[in-house]
C-alpha cells in the first residue's frame, strides 16, 4: 500500500518477517487447479457510512500513506477544523499505525457496524468517540456524495472484463496454494481508504478500495480487486519463503513477499487480459523507482517461471532469494 504509494497492506501481516523455518517439501505445481465452486460468487460490494468517515480520519491519521493527487479532499468544512484536528490526534494515539491490532479491531467492528448505531449513545468502542464530533456533518453534507462515488466505483469495477473473473480467482489459488478466501467475499468501498488507497484486514475477512483513488480505474482497478484478496490467500508462499531463506541461507529482504505478491497476481491479470495490460506495480515505478528497486530482475529469473507453470514453488523462491543482492531489504511501498 509512502513512499509510492501504492497498495500496502493493512495487517500484521505486513509488519511481519517470517523468521521462523517451516519445514517444507518441494513443492510441484499443482496439475489441477483447487478451483473455487464456480456458482458461488467471488465478491460482494458494499459502501457503508461509519467506514467512509473513518477512513477518512484514519487516512489523516496516518501520515505515511499520503492521498495521492486527485483525490477527493472536500471534508470537513472549515467550521470543523478544530474537531477534524482532534479526531484525527485521537485516531493517531487510538491506534498508532494502520497495521495495528486497534486498527485491525476497528474494521472489524466498523464491517459490523450500522449506521444507526455508529455514535449512538453507546458508540463502537474500537472507534475514538472524537469522530463522532464530525459524525452529523458528514451524514448530512458528505455521505451521499461519497455514498454516490462509491456506488459508481462499484459498477464500473463489476463491468470490468467480468468474464475473466472466475479464472483469475482459479490461477491464485492454484499458484498461492489456498482456497478463495470466502465465498463471497466482501469489498468495502470508500471515497478515501486509510491504506494507501487499498487495504485488507486479514481476521475480518474482507478488502477495502478507494473509489476516489486514479489509480485504481480501469482494468488497474480489477487487479487491485484480486491484489487484495490475494493478501488473504499468501500465507502459503510466505511459509515457503521463509524456508527457502532457511535452506539457502540468504536473508529474506523485509519487502520480498509483498513484491511477490505484487507480480504474481499482477502477472495473472495480465495473462488473462493480455500482454498489453501494464501491472500495477509497473505503472506505479514500484521496481524502479521506490519500494522493489532491484528485485526485479531475481523475480523476472525466478518467480516468473513458477507463475507460468515451469518450475515449482521452492525453487523459484530459492532461485529468487540467490538472485538478489544479499544487502538489499527493499522498502513495503
Ligand atoms: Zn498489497
Amino acid at each position: 500500500m509512502n513512499q509510492p504509494k501504492t497498495l500496502v497492506a493493512r495487517s500484521l501481516l505486513c509488519a511481519l518477517t517470517l523468521a521462523a523455518a517451516l519445514g517444507c517439501q518441494d513443492r510441484t505445481v499443482p496439475a489441477t487447479p483447487a478451483a473455487p465452486p464456480t456458482a458461488a460468487p467471488l465478491f460482494v460490494f458494499g459502501s457503508s457510512a461509519p467506514l467512509n468517515l473513518h477512513e477518512r480520519v484514519l487516512l489523516a491519521a496516518t501520515a505515511r500513506f499520503p492521498p495521492p493527487a486527485g483525490s477527493a479532499r472536500d471534508f470537513p468544512p472549515a467550521a470543523l477544523d478544530a474537531a477534524w484536528d482532534t479526531a484525527v490526534r485521537g485516531y493517531a494515539r487510538a491506534f498508532g499505525s494502520m497495521f495495528s491490532p486497534a486498527a485491525t479491531a476497528a474494521q472489524r467492528g466498523l464491517s459490523r457496524a450500522d449506521a444507526a448505531r455508529f455514535c449512538a449513545p453507546d458508540p463502537t468502542p474500537v472507534v475514538p468517540h472524537a469522530v463522532c464530533a464530525l459524525w452529523p456533518a458528514y451524514q448530512r453534507d458528505q455521505w451521499a456524495k461519497d455514498d454516490a462515488k462509491n456506488k459508481a466505483f462499484i459498477d464500473r469495477l463489476q463491468k470490468t472484463r467480468p468474464e475473466l473473473w472466475q479464472a483469475i480467482a482459479d490461477d491464485l489459488v492454484r499458484l498461492y496454494g489456498m482456497p478463495w478466501p470466502k465465498h463471497p467475499l466482501r469489498v468495502e468501498v470508500a471515497a478515501e481508504v486509510g491504506g494507501p488507497g487499498a487495504a485488507y484486514t486479514t481476521d475480518a475477512g474482507y478488502v477495502t478500495l478507494a473509489s476516489t483513488d486514479a489509480r485504481h480505474q480501469g482494468d488497474a482497478g480489477l487487479e487491485i480487486l484480486f491484489h487484495e484478496a490475494s493478501h488473504l490467500m499468501f500465507a502459503e508462499v510466505e511459509k515457503a519463503l521463509a524456508a527457502a531463506g532457511e535452506k539457502t541461507g540468504r536473508p529474506v529482504p523485509d519487502a520480498l513477499w509483498h513484491a511477490l505478491l505484487f507480480y504474481g497476481t499482477g502477472r495473472v491479470v495480465q495473462k488473462h487480459i493480455g500482454p498489453g495490460y501494464t501491472t500495477y506495480a509497473e505503472a506505479q515505478g514500484l521496481y524502479t523507482r521506490g519500494g522493489f528497486d532491484g528485485f526485479a530482475p531475481a523475480l523476472d529469473a525466478h518467480w516468473r517461471p513458477y507463475l507460468d507453470g515451469e518450475v515449482t514453488l521452492d525453487t523459484a523462491l530459492a532461485g529468487v532469494l540467490t538472485a538478489l543482492p544479499p544487502d538489499d531489504r527493499g522498502v513495503d511501498p
